[in-house]
């Protein structure tokens, strides 16, 4: 008896040994590869230079080196092979190997070939994006511009020539676009899924069904309030614009926003104007004060390196040179290395997304630890990230918070609805163009092969039943207005990421208000509570080597459900229906 036992022992740690050995040879040769591509895809993304392909090509280079070892056959029956002896390995090992399964799925190098074009599609689509000259009656302007006369201007005219504009990389993309979603779509069919979107979605351990219908609930729950935000919304920029015949449904070019997804700027909470406050400061100022929220909750100071390498702020307008104007946080080499893209300017928006950008570095720091693989430094699923940096962004928006800063003075006099008004129409707003157009939409396209010449039809035909927007005129199959949403091209199939975000962050959030701090979700301070810092560090501590569910349930002791959310918005539902008595509800009472 005790003989057989050790001999069973013995065998366990052969196993294990045996699996341990794969691991650290993968996970060794997995860092050099990807510290090589995620150095190349920098460079791509801040040095865009007009017809110089150089850095695009180095990127195309150091994406094929890392796909063919992450799919090679010999890892690939390797992981699959230890796998079958699951029952003898550790946990971490599991998850280990498991990644390394779906990581080969996006690489197969069985179907070599294809993933070699699937690749430079997707580089040259990017250099086509961010290389792109948009123009305004013939006059150059950034998308920063664009956005600028979106958010301000009140001559419909004038808006209508800014929103045209925003479209106009559209035809540009349509092709690659095309392209890439039968590329992405073959290449994750040679591992047996049935197409990319159902393969993103497995990162969940979901199917594509109920990642749908989660999405769909989530929608279901908020819809009522976004109904009365829809009815609000389409009087006052009526008003604001003075046309005397309120649209049934949002003309796309009102919106302050290029896709209607964040209608925030709307409002301006009276006594909490940051950007008058904001526009004195140096953009470094910005950044600099994000930093300091993280260190008076505990965390370290980021590391020299950050500050040396990161590319925080923006070029002028007629350089030569462009960079991607889209915010990011990398992880250069899945340890120390650690570094934002952003374009910061002195107002509220990037102050924001500063404090976001942020919680992925921190996120980042703090599961590079010695408990955590580098196959593992991960978000404990992909919305975790983003739920961390999205709920930065909104505890440093919050009125106590701007007070503690000196930002806006102690006595100032605000109206809390109209502060909660603002943040609905940010991210309930967000939620149905998330979950609904952008998740529908690529669903279409990946699962259901949506044909290339319906993409606009498609897109536009969820925008109305999602989000309540049409076009300003009619928009045929010559425009591809899908394609000018950065994600459909380079960050596919994913998009619900933020939506679960957003449920996560307001199930944190809620959870330190009331169990930390005491204090009213909507009106928090969260500066100098080391508590949050140790509650966020058990929660990133682990990244992906611990069951998502599991931290969501250990941390707040719920499971995932949108009734934080609703909590949180509830006072703004009665104040709305009053704002709202006897104008025409043009969206149906229940979500269809
Ligand atoms: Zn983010």
């Amino acid at each position: 008896m005790v003989l057989l036992l050790a001999a069973c022992d013995q065998k366990k740690n052969g196993v294990r040994d045996e699996a341990q050995n794969f691991l650290d040879d993968y996970s060794q040769e997995y860092v050099k590869l990807y510290t090589q591509d995620q150095l190349a895809q920098w460079i791509s993304n801040i040095e865009i230079k007009k017809n110089d392909s150089t850095n695009t090509l180095a990127a195309q280079k150091a994406d094929e080196a890392l796909a063919v070892f992450t799919g090679s056959k010999d890892n690939i029956d390797k992981a699959r092979k230890f796998l079958d002896q699951k029952a003898e390995l550790s946990e971490i090992q599991v998850k280990q190997l498991q990644y390394i399964l779906y990581n080969a799925a996006n690489n197969p190098q069985t179907v070599a070939d294809l993933v070699k074009r699937r690749i430079k599609a997707e580089n040259d689509q990017t250099q086509k994006l961010y290389g792109f000259q948009y123009t305004v009656d013939g006059k150059k302007v950034s998308t920063n511009n664009i956005d600028d006369i979106l958010k301000n201007e009140t001559d419909v005219s004038k808006r209508l020539a800014a929103w045209e504009a925003s479209k106009q990389v559209g035809p540009t993309l349509k092709d690659g676009l095309v392209n890439l979603r039968n590329l992405r779509n073959q290449t994750v069919q040679a591992l047996g899924y049935h197409d990319f979107f159902t393969y993103q979605v497995s990162d969940y351990g979901m199917k594509t069904d109920e990642m749908m219908q989660t999405m769909d609930r989530l929608m279901k729950e908020l819809y009522p309030l976004y109904r009365e935000l829809h009815t609000w919304m389409r009087y006052e920029l009526a008003k604001k614009y003075g046309v005397t015949e309120v649209p049934d449904y949002l003309p796309a070019h009102w919106l302050p926003n290029r896709w209607g997804q964040d209608w925030s700027s709307m409002v301006t909470v009276k006594g909490i104007n940051l950007d008058s406050v904001l526009h004195n400061k140096k953009p470094e100022w910005i950044v600099k004060d994000a930093e300091d929220m993280y260190v008076s909750l505990g965390f370290n100071k980021l590391p020299e390196t950050f500050w040396e390498k990161s590319s925080l702020y923006p070029y002028p307008a007629d350089s030569a040179v462009k960079k991607n104007n889209h915010a990011s946080a990398w992880h250069i080499d899945l340890d120390k290395d650690v570094r934002s893209l952003m374009s910061v300017e002195p107002n509220a928006e990037w102050f924001e997304t500063a404090h976001h950008e942020l919680g992925h570095i921190y996120y980042y720091m703090t599961y590079t630890n010695s408990d955590v693989p580098p196959l593992l430094r991960q978000g404990a699923n992909r919305a975790y990230h983003e739920a961390i940096g999205t709920m930065m962004g909104l505890a440093a928006m919050q009125k106590p918070f701007l007070v503690g800063r000196g930002l806006i003075p102690a006595n100032v006099q605000t109206d809390s609805i109209q502060s909660l008004l603002k943040e609905a129409l940010n991210s309930v707003v967000f939620i149905f163009f998330s979950s609904g157009t952008m998740s529908n939409f690529e669903k279409a396209m990946y699962v259901d092969s949506l044909p290339a010449d319906q993409f606009n039809q498609k897109w536009w035909e969820l925008s109305k039943k999602y989000q309540g927007i049409v076009p300003p005129s009619a928009r045929g199959e010559e425009y591809c207005d899908a394609a000018t949403k950065t994600h459909i091209n380079d960050d596919p199939a994913q998009y619900y990421d933020y939506a679960l975000s957003y449920v996560i962050l307001y199930q944190l959030h809620n959870y330190i208000a009331k169990n930390i701090l005491h204090q009213d979700p909507r009106a928090t301070n969260y500066y100098g509570h080391k508590e949050i810092g140790d509650f966020l560090r058990k929660i990133m501590y682990p990244g992906a080597s611990k069951d998502w569910k599991q931290v969501l349930k250990e941390s707040t002791g719920d499971e995932l459900n949108a009734k934080a959310m609703l909590d949180y918005f509830q006072p703004l539902v009665s104040w709305l229906k009053e704002q709202n008595k006897g104008r025409k509800y043009t969206l149906p009472e229940a979500m269809q």
